[in-house]
């Protein structure tokens, strides 16, 4: 029996792009190919809410991090690194790997990003800002636009991380002034991992192209002037995608978004009913595509649900590892799935009593 995947990415695969990615595989240089790859980024564009650059990359998501540092980045540049959990945190990692000299300003993981904190923290020469939109290691949503109102009228570009939102949750790239947006195949899409995609303002691209700064697979300039693309596609995966898109096209990005915000709820309700306390801080500031909950028995439930449910679900990352637990409910995932799992940590919590 294969095992529901209730993680947050990679997440169950629909039957349709699954079959999508077992079509022949066709030279990526032809003007068939070229036209899907074209069209494919172009609907990816309307998910993004976006008419800035959008690139398709090889690579999963973190490859598009990377490409948006150290396309952006100089050695001393100032970055301001906001982190409330383990994928804020890598941002910055990575802009310290490119040399930049990083102010890392942290919250408690499980609390938002303080908009007025970060006020207190910016200075005129900051290069960047980075921050994860849907912060998946502690299953909170961070509100954009207070941050980015910071730096309206400023030269300081805005990095947004949405790879676990994207495709599930609101965002909006161009109303809400995010310079680099980022987000990944296997989240929110109920793709196959292996795709990574990028937005690109015309101000991030003044400092992408004065920027001396070595880097070459990801060099977003090489992306720009590619017809369609610099280096090989991965043609499986992009049929996969454009069958991911049409899945969304037909429910409506609309209604998947309130799909997503149903089963979040569902998924919340039911686990306070059953006595566990959620990680983030209140019910206002909780993410639509995982629910993450405290629990110091988090890894025998989460061995439990696997041997005698075949439902994996995720464990906690850094510190949270053995004290938190994490329930995707992202892409494809319906209510009964939602619904069966929260039957089966029932059954899990009985015979742990
Ligand atoms: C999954 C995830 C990543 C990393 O993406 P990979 O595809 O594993 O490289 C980065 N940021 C967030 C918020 C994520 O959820």
């Amino acid at each position: 029996m294969t095992e529901l995947l209730m993680t947050p990415g990679p997440t169950l695969v629909p039957l349709e792009i699954r079959g999508a990615m077992s079509m022949p595989v066709i030279h990526h240089r032809t003007p068939e190919f070229i036209e899907l790859f074209h069209e494919t980024t172009n609907r990816l564009k309307r998910v993004f809410k976006t008419e800035n650059d959008t690139f398709i990359l090889s690579g999963s998501g973190t490859a598009c991090m990377e490409a948006a540092i150290c396309n952006t980045v100089q050695k001393g540049d100032k970055v301001l690194t906001l982190v409330n959990g383990k994928f804020s945190e890598r941002l910055g990692d990575l802009a310290k790997v490119y040399g930049a000299d990083v102010k890392v300003l942290e919250f408690d993981w499980g609390s938002p990003i303080d908009p007025a904190l970060v006020k207190e923290a910016l200075t005129p020469d900051t290069k960047l800002v980075t921050m994860v939109f849907n912060e998946t290691s502690t299953g909170v949503k961070n509100e954009v636009k207070p941050i980015s109102d910071l730096l309206n009228g400023t030269e300081t570009l805005l990095l947004v991380d949405a790879i676990s939102a994207l495709g599930g949750d609101e965002f909006k790239t161009d109303e809400w002034g995010v310079d680099l947006c980022i987000s990944g195949s296997q989240k929110c899409f109920a793709m196959a991992t292996g795709l990574g995609f990028i937005s690109v303002s015309q101000k991030a691209w003044s400092a992408i192209n004065d920027n001396p700064n070595p880097r070459y697979y990801l060099d977003l300039r090489k992306y720009k002037d590619a017809k369609p693309t610099p280096f090989s596609t991965s043609v499986t995966l992009i049929y996969g995608l454009s069958a991911a898109l049409d899945l969304i096209a037909k429910e409506k990005l609309e209604t998947r978004i309130v799909r997503h915000q149903t089963n979040a709820k569902l998924c919340r309700d039911g686990i306070k009913k059953l006595g566990f306390e959620i990680l983030p801080i209140s019910e206002d500031v909780c993410s639509n595509t995982l629910t993450a909950v405290k629990s110091d028995k988090a890894a025998v439930i989460i061995k439990k649900m696997l041997e005698d449910h075949d439902i994996r679900i995720a464990g906690g990352q850094a510190h949270l590892k053995g004290k938190v637990f994490r329930i995707g409910h992202m892409g494809s995932i319906t209510k009964e799935h939602v619904e069966k799992t929260l039957k089966a940590l029932e059954e899990v919590m009985k015979e742990l009593q």
